[in-house]
């Protein structure tokens, strides 16, 4: 009996002082990590390359292919296992020229405009209607088609400043932007024109991506800032009757092929098994796609950089992927998920870095509670850097289509957001706009986290 107790207690301390030590070798790898890229920050450099000498990068422009290009190029000079290419068909929208003012009384004033992603144009001549505004969507629906009949429709929704996580705010409010242009087409609006999906308090507009419900005529729409919605809101409340000229060149021309980037460090014990992480290579056609989504390419290369850089040799296959079209089309990130199933690949964890470059504070996660709960119990060990939260519910756009297909579990960075929603889509979001250490620290917590589980599994 005695003999019994003695090695069940041997093989209780045996087993603690390995977890003990587990626990020491990953805080220790962790700490190299964070010390690397805080020294390196070969991240910062190449999203300056990415931003200053490629620039914006809409799917089927000549720059998305040049990113593609660089991405390629900078992975292979990493000295990855494999580094290839996964054509995808992508859309090929294209701004064209644009132009708008406010009418009152005859007098005309200019206005910024940026017409949303997708969108048809006006025509050479432009259209000119009477301006209708709509605080709210049930607002427009209880209202009867004769008062929106050949009208442009203004849609005043404001993002809601009072969230601390300002995606929060970004969910709402999104909806005047992708679908409620469609809603106001039904009613018999002639054009949409919709206070930016934006914090910000500025003269930029904000563009981002519509969809046409095929049902109704897809018409014009397009964005203005918040400064203007301000102003034309203010000009509605004193005049009665305001107008609006709107020209817009904007076309959706035919597919275009392109590609998503992927590079991978093969695993020594259990290669079959692959994480995946990654950001979108394509952005909007305005600003520099700086935090949307330069930020999370160059963070997923980095993840593999400080792997080689560092001599850490992963149990399981880290994949990097540079999706194609995340922002008006999603195409890459469902190729991603067909191959996946013709290759029969086994992904045991997604990861994207996708809202922006800022401090990170943890990941938002959908995947079992037991994986999850795996996930926290690391929760210490990212304590030193100010990454917390692992709570949230979310995961990346990019990689939703492996979560629908296979269940893979998925997860997203989590960066403060304060910032994020007056740059998103704009021409704020450029390279000067992010900050070196905080783009670092992306790279870093996507980098341990992506080191444990390789270590791990889960
Ligand atoms: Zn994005």
């Amino acid at each position: 009996m005695m003999k019994k107790i003695f090695v069940l207690l041997l093989g209780v301390s045996v087993s603690a002082s390995s977890f003990s030590q587990d626990v020491k070798k990953d805080s220790a790898v962790m700490k190299q990590i964070s010390n690397h890229i805080l020294t390196n920050y070969q991240c910062y450099n190449d999203l300056r390359y990415l931003c200053k000498h490629i620039g914006h990068r809409i799917s089927g422009s000549p720059q998305a292919e040049q990113a593609v290009a660089w991405g390629k190029e900078t992975l292979d000079k990493i000295g990855c296992d494999r580094v290839f290419l996964q054509e995808v068909m992508v859309p090929h929208w294209v701004r064209g020229e644009e132009e708008a003012s406010v009418i009152v009384k005859g007098k005309k004033s200019g206005i910024h405009i940026a017409s949303l992603g997708n969108a048809v144009g006006t025509g050479e001549q432009g259209i000119t209607a009477k301006l209708l505004r709509i605080n709210n969507i049930d607002e427009l629906k209880r209202m009867s088609p004769d008062d929106v009949k050949g009208k442009i429709v203004f849609f005043n929704f404001r993002f809601d400043q009072t969230n601390i996580n300002t995606f929060e705010s970004y969910g709402p409010c999104v909806y005047y932007r992708w679908g409620a242009p469609s809603e106001a087409s039904k009613m018999g609006a002639i054009g949409v024109v919709i206070r930016s999906v934006s914090s910000a308090y500025d003269n930029k507009p904000h563009t981002g991506t519509l969809t046409y419900n095929k049902e109704y005529p897809s018409i014009p729409a397009v964005a203005i800032s918040n400064l203007d919605a301000d102003q034309l809101e203010q000009t509605m409340n004193a005049k009665k009757e305001v107008s609006m000229y709107i020209r817009t060149t904007c076309q959706m021309l035919a597919d275009v092929k392109s590609h998503n980037v992927v590079a991978e460090i093969k695993g020594t014990e259990n290669p079959d098994e692959i994480i995946v992480f990654g950001g979108h290579l394509d952005s909007w056609d305005i600003g520099e796609g700086a935090h949307d989504d330069g930020a999370g390419v160059v963070q997923a290369i980095e993840v593999l950089r400080v792997f080689k850089e560092l001599g850490i040799r992963p149990k399981r296959t880290l994949r990097a992927v540079l999706f194609m079209n995340e922002e008006n089309g999603l195409r890459g990130g469902k190729k991603y998920a067909e191959l996946a199933e013709e290759n029969h690949e086994k992904h045991i964890l997604a990861i994207e870095s996708d809202a922006g470059g800022a401090t990170p504070y943890g990941f938002s996660m959908e995947m079992d509670k037991d994986k999850r709960d795996a996930i926290k119990s690391w929760a210490s060990l990212f304590m030193p850097y100010n990454v917390w939260s692992f709570d949230r519910e979310g995961g990346g756009a990019d990689i939703g289509p492996l979560k629908r297909k296979f269940g893979t579990p998925i997860m997203e960075l989590m960066p403060d957001s304060q910032r994020y929603f007056d740059m998103h889509h704009s021409d704020n979001d450029i390279f000067e706009n992010i900050q070196r250490r905080e783009l670092s620290l992306g790279a870093i917590t996507m980098s341990q986290m992506v080191y444990l589980v390789s270590m791990h599994g889960l």
